[in-house]
Parts: structure tokens; sequence; C-alpha cells
């Protein structure tokens, strides 16, 4: 599946706003959007008021980029949102939580979003001691995700783990570093998902 491989700081300057997609190097001055504030390209520097049709794009494009998800699978959720009971930007969300990447990601067992898709693909880990390489899977509430035996000895998982207990951790989910388990408490609400998008123009947008 075609996927987007050009710089992902060019993503954050496109937005005007750090999306965090990179891990560590987010939080250091080498940051894309720390040194170059403004956009990327020949018109990068030039200002103009956006159309609202143009904030609702950027905001839709926004949550594509920090989950890492292409437009077609972005539709499919919206149109999952809407059929949900409750407000359909947050189901969106709350799905967009669910993933397993994105869940492998919150728990600390990976830097960032991509790499934690590319260890899921690998095949480094369990769901409820199933093994799941599909990032798109969506957990549930209960379900406990580990790392498989072999794959706690790769270093890009043994650093990642050495800096869990650093990181914040959702209140939606728990870790058990000691046994390297992750599991899902419930289904995050908005409040919980901290993240800088603003759900409601995705809405409108998608109900033109
Ligand atoms: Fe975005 Fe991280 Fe690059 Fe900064 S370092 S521009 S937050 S991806």
């Amino acid at each position: 599946m075609a996927r987007y491989r050009d710089a992902l700081c060019r993503l954050c300057r496109r937005e005007g706003e750090k999306l965090y997609l990179k891990g560590d190097r987010c939080y250091t001055d080498k940051c894309g959007v720390e040194k170059r504030k403004y956009s990327p390209g020949q018109h990068g520097q030039r200002k103009k008021k956006p159309s609202d049709y143009a904030l609702q794009l950027r905001e839709k494009q926004k949550a594509k980029e920090i989950y890492g998800v292409l437009e077609n699978q972005f539709k499919r959720y919206f149109y999952l949102s809407e059929r949900m009971k409750g407000v359909t930007g947050s189901n969106l969300l709350q799905l967009l939580e669910l993933r397993l990447d994105n869940l492998i990601y919150r728990l600390g067992f990976a830097a960032n979003r991509r790499q934690a898709r590319q260890l899921v693909l690998h095949g480094h880990f369990n769901v409820n001691d199933k093994r799941v390489s599909i990032p798109s899977y969506l957990v549930r509430t209960g379900d406990v995700v580990g790392i498989k035996e072999a794959s706690k000895k790769i270093s890009t998982i043994e650093e990642n783990i050495s800096k869990i207990e650093h990181r914040g951790l959702p209140s939606w989910i728990e870790v058990d570093i000691a046994n390297l388990k992750g599991k899902v408490l419930h289904a995050p609400s908005r409040e919980e998902i901290e993240l800088p998008v603003h759900e409601q123009f995705i809405v409108e947008l998608y109900s033109k």
C-alpha cells in the first residue's frame, strides 16, 4: 500500500505546529518547526487568510498525518464513527486511538506511531496471547497487548522500554513494565485523547 515517504517534518511545517511524528527528536531544538516557522515550499512564507474549507481540510490532513492513515481508510473510520452512538467527531478519534499501532506507541513500546506500525507489521506483538501483525487492528476494552518473548531483545524495543517510565501514560490504558504488557482499561473519551485536532471541522468537511 502507498505510504507517505517524504520528510516527516514537512508535514508539521505544513500544519504550522508540532505533530510529534518522530518521537524524541520532536522534544529537542532539532525540531523542524522550531527551526523554520513557515510552511515548506516556494510560497511557504506567504500569508493569506484561510477559507472555511481550507481550515476543515487542514484538520483532516493533520489527523491523518498524526495517525499515519491514508485517505480511504480515514474515510472508512469516519463512516464507522457516524454509525456509532455518541458524537461523531469523538467517535472518530476514539477509533483512531484504538488502532493497535497507536496503542503500541501510547504504551511506550515504540518511539512514534510509524515505528509502531513497522514493529506490528513484523509481528513483534501479541493481543491476548495471539500474534497480531495488522497495525489497523482495533483493540477492545480488556485486551492485553504484550511483546513476543523473542522480540524483547530487539535493540529498538529495548531502547523504547528503557524510556517507558519517563513517558506519560493516558488514563485509559495501563502498563505492566515487569512483564512488558499493556491493558486497555476502557475506550478513551475525547478528554482522554491529547490531540491538537478540531475534529468538528473534519465532521463538517465530510458532511458536505
Ligand atoms: Fe514535527 Fe517532530 Fe519534525 Fe518537530 S521534529 S517538525 S514535531 S516531526
